[in-house]
């Protein structure tokens, strides 16, 4: 299958009055349709910004990003971005915090609400859209911005470390949740995580990063052999151990 995204030698870095920073160099990789990608690195290595190039949000100062739709057109995937933080607005309600994208966007159908609606009923959230998002839990919160971000249809999820500010109790709960939430809707996702079990659990390859400037140090393709295909019952798969401490000492091996 081909890529639907193609990464090929990008760099960046950024400048300012005391000089230059290089944030990433030379980073190549492709990411096909439906998959889900996980990129771990050091703190500080570049993540972030090699996200926000690919979120077309940043352009990268070296490099190409191709793009093949599957159907053949050449238009970029509509991108949904997902930060660490919910960054919902305490001044709208939880449902007026769903809809943001689509009233900015001017695209808020009737197609388009039901969709929201049923997220919210998937999710547990409708009996809370009229409250305030303080009066939610942290996992409620981050789902709440998971909507907003699905409302929009986006073909390709951006998440990073979405789940970070939760409890580990909470995380393990929805990071399961969301991402077989999206997996159900066959979209193509690169999360973000400094969680290496996370990581395993929820991907189909692991792509780790260098220290800064960040370049790929290696990718493994994850296959767990399961009971059922739930990223909790993941961490109980045989291959899992392994799994850790091969990415471990990429992780922590020198450059
Ligand atoms: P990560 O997400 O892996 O923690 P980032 O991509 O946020 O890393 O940052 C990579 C490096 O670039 C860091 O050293 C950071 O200090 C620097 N950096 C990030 N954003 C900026 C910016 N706007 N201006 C200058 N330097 C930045
Ligand atoms: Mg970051």
């Amino acid at each position: 299958m081909q890529n639907l995204l193609e990464l090929k030698d990008i760099g960046y870095s950024y400048h300012s009055l005391h000089g230059e920073t290089k944030a990433i160099d030379n980073i190549s990789f492709g990411v096909k349709e439906g998959e889900f990608v996980a990129i771990v690195g050091p703190s500080g290595c570049g993540k972030s910004t090699l996200l926000s190039i690919i979120a077309g949000l940043l352009e990268p100062e070296s490099g190409t990003i191709t793009v093949n739709n599957p159907d053949g057109s050449l238009h970029y995937p509509r991108v949904g971005y997902m930060l660490q933080r919910d960054h919902l607005f305490e001044w709208r309600s939880v449902y007026k915090n769903v809809i943001l994208g689509l009233e900015i966007n001017h695209t808020l159908t009737e197609e388009r609400l039901e969709y929201v609606n049923r997220l919210l009923k998937d999710y547990d959230l409708y009996k809370f859209k009229d409250k305030r998002p303080s009066e939610l839990s942290g996992g409620m919160k981050q789902r709440a911005a998971l909507i907003r971000t699905l409302a929009l249809d986006p073909q390709l999820l951006l998440l990073d470390e979405p789940f970070s500010a939760l409890d580990y109790q909470t995380r393990l709960m929805v990071s399961a949740d969301i991402c077989s939430l999206i997996r159900a809707t066959q979209k193509t996702m690169i999360i973000i995580t400094h969680d290496l079990a996370e990581a395993i659990s929820l991907s189909d390859r692991v792509i780790v990063l260098s220290g800064r400037p960040a370049r790929v140090k290696c990718e493994v393709p994850i296959k767990l052999t399961l009971k059922d295909a739930s990223p909790l019952a993941a961490r109980n798969a045989p291959e899992f151990n392994s799994y850790f401490n091969q990415l471990w000492e990429e992780l922590t091996s020198e450059d």
